[in-house]
């Protein structure tokens, strides 16, 4: 669970795996001289070579989601937060389709969230924040600067060296594979106190710019504080040693947000029609086959109601408030939309998943 495939830990974005993508990566571009020019791996065309060439690799690991509608969607709110930021980058935003909480970004411009953190989110103004956070990474070039410190002289002497010299020394491989290691990681366990912390501000600041709740983002982060206790600190390592403290996170974007919301401007949270979006998606681990079904409160429900009714047990109006972030005895207005947890087999999911 986290921000920017800091659970690596957590369901699968394995350190193995993902460093041997971003080395495939690095060695397809060649982050080294080729051609007798110095191409240097901080230059804002290298992030995007770079970002160009492992997105291919990182839909092959990870599954592009299949549902156009819901990539549409969130393609939609990333070009719309990255149109108040003034970036000199051309955005992708991709549903990956992994059960884990977590949203990344490859340099140049190429983000992606999983099926996982989409299921968890309640609302397009949570979504926008997320997507403005990882966006920052890309305009701020995190990777870059923190590759640059890492790297600064081996690379200077990397580059120093012309092609047909690292060529024939045989060279490029190892030096290839060493830049993208370093990337991963950062990608994998985050990019440091400083940066992210930046990346939340600038992130939900650009958010706000394009007309979106930024109080909405404090909620997601209370939720994550809340699953991380009940998780327990086990599935997120890495998530102290590298991201800053959540209470502390969860405290400035407080203060941001009440900042915020004082600037003229609309205040979008978008919960239904976000909700409307997630009809069908897939929940959990594959192999569970549970989908979300969203559902269109009547009058006169009540989660209990709903949870005897379309889940045949109404203690898991309980599970239907967490999951919709509302209190259990909230009053539910008509045409509001909830996410309920199905089973693939459950009968009315199929009925809707199977043209008659
Ligand atoms: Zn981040």
């Amino acid at each position: 669970m986290g921000w920017c495939a800091l659970c690596a830990a957590d369901g699968g974005w394995s350190r193995r795996r993902f460093l041997s993508v971003m080395a495939k990566a690095g060695l397809a571009v060649g982050l080294l001289p080729r051609t007798g020019g110095a191409f240097t791996v901080f230059d804002e065309s290298a992030d995007v070579t770079i970002g160009r060439e492992a997105d291919p690799e990182i839909l092959k690991q990870f599954g592009y989601y299949d549902s156009p509608d819901l990539q549409n969607y969130v393609a939609q709110v990333g070009q719309r937060v990255v149109a108040v930021s003034d970036t000199r980058f051309s955005f992708q935003f991709k549903v990956v389709d992994h059960p884990s909480v977590n949203a990344m970004a490859l340099p140049g411009g190429f983000v992606y969230v999983t099926r996982g953190i989409l299921g968890e989110m309640n609302d397009e103004a949570q979504l926008a924040g997320i997507l403005g956070h990882e966006a920052t990474h890309v305009n701020s070039r995190h990777g870059a600067k923190l590759m640059t410190k890492a790297l600064g002289s081996q690379i200077a002497t990397i580059l120093g060296v012309g092609a047909a010299a690292v060529a024939s020394r045989g060279g490029a491989a190892p030096a290839a594979a060493m830049v993208s290691s370093h990337l991963a990681n950062y990608m994998l366990l985050g990019y440091g106190r400083d940066y992210e912390l930046e990346a939340d501000e600038v992130g939900l600041r650009h958010a706000r710019r394009a007309g979106y709740d930024p109080r909405r983002m404090l909620a997601l982060l209370r939720w994550m504080r809340r699953s991380e206790m009940l998780r327990g600190q086990q599935l997120y390592h890495g998530f102290d040693a590298t991201h800053p403290d959540t209470s502390m996170r969860i405290a400035k974007v407080d203060t941001m947000a009440n900042l915020l919301i004082a600037e003229p401007g609309p205040l979008e949270v978008k919960g239904d029609e976000f909700r409307s979006h997630l009809d069908g998606l897939r929940y959990g681990e594959a192999k569970s086959q549970r989908r979300l079904k969203i559902y269109v409160v009547k009058p006169g429900d009540t989660l209990g109601g709903i949870a005897r009714s379309e889940l045949n047990e109404e203690g898991r109006r309980f599970e239907l408030a967490s999951l919709n972030d509302l209190r259990d005895d909230a009053d539910l207005a008509p045409g509001t939309r909830l996410k309920l947890v199905v089973s693939g087999t459950s009968p009315s999911l199929d009925l809707k998943l199977t043209p008659q």
